[in-house]
């Protein structure tokens, strides 16, 4: 199939990699030339704009940062608006909020062009392995017609609900993975100030009610002190954002993910937001007296 894919960072590089590997022609466009060089050294067509990546594929993808970023690569001058044929499909993957992806999803739908949001989870290591978790919003049909393409890139594929339920159930992800990642450095840095093996600490709770996949894999990174991204401080940051403006919104109380959102945000303030989110153990230490390194 000929496919679009925008946005050749942590995520969409691999992303794009695998969707050339399962044979589509694929036409790539990133902001910078860099990001973009391994995916057409891999085979993909280079493009000028998002508007030329859309022109003439049925399906695009864009993988970029925030809400502006995709009103920019759907909407802006030089979009998927501005080259999509009515009748094809752009699915937005990156993580943004359920309001903007209703918004762009009904601005493309005047244009005759599908929108899905379907945002993933499982990190850099599920990118290049094929097996991303992906919650999708949007047509039953559209989702239909984009599910093989789905299936090069994720193993857990879920069709949520109408436009914007892939974003919700995201935004859900992102508060139990971000307050997880918290808790586990409060309790690493609770183990190290009582001068206790960290290590066995981590060995003792997975064998019990405290395991999890985050304890495993964010907590061996933690002790192995590996702060390279992964996934960055400052995107878990502007995900609680995304949760914790819906839940001004709608007036509810989410206070666990407000209290760990202080702490993505004090990760920002204190030069840790380029470091993968597990760096918030060293704002765990900062905060004990302790020098991180
Ligand atoms: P990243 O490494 O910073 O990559 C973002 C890419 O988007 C870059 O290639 C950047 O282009 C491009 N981009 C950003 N704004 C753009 C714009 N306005 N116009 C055109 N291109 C733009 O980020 P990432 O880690 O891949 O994350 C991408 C999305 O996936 C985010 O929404 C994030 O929350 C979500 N996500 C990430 C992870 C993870 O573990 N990393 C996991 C799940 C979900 P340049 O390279 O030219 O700057």
């Amino acid at each position: 199939m000929e496919v679009g894919f925008v946005g050749l960072g942590i995520m969409g590089r691999p992303m794009a990699l695998n969707l050339l590997k399962a044979g589509h022609r694929l036409h790539v466009w990133s902001r910078r030339r860099e990001s973009m060089q391994a995916v057409i050294d891999a085979g993909a067509i280079a493009c000028d704009s998002a508007a030329e990546v859309a022109r003439g594929v049925e399906v695009s993808f864009s993988m970029v940062a925030d809400a502006p970023d995709v009103e920019q690569v759907a909407l802006g001058e030089q979009g998927i608006a501005a080259g999509a044929a009515p009748g094809s499909v752009f699915v937005d993957m990156s993580t943004i909020a359920p309001s903007a992806a209703r918004s762009i999803a009904s601005r493309l739908a005047a244009g005759g062009i599908d929108m899905l949001d379907a945002p993933v989870s499982g990190g850099e290591p599920g990118a290049i392995g094929g097996s991303l978790t992906i919650m999708v919003g949007g047509r039953p049909e559209a989702f239909a017609r984009v599910r093989p393409l789905f299936e090069c890139l994720g193993g857990s594929i879920t069709l949520i609900g109408e436009s914007g339920a892939g974003q919700v159930a995201k935004a859900c992800n992102q508060v139990v993975t971000g307050i997880s990642v918290a808790v586990i450095a409060e309790a690493f840095n609770f183990a190290r100030i009582n001068d206790v093996d960290v290590e066995r600490v981590r060995e003792a709770l997975l064998g019990g009610f405290a395991a999890s996949r985050i304890l495993e894999n964010h907590g061996a990174r933690m002790l192995a002190r590996n702060f390279k991204p992964g996934f960055k401080a400052w995107m878990h940051q502007k995900d609680l954002r995304i949760v914790l403006d819906e839940a001004h919104r709608l007036g509810i109380a989410l206070p666990a993910a407000a209290a760990t959102a202080q702490m993505f945000n004090a990760m920002s303030g204190s030069g840790l937001g380029e470091d993968d989110s597990v760096g918030m153990v060293k704002l765990y230490e900062r905060l004990s007296g302790g020098v991180a390194q």
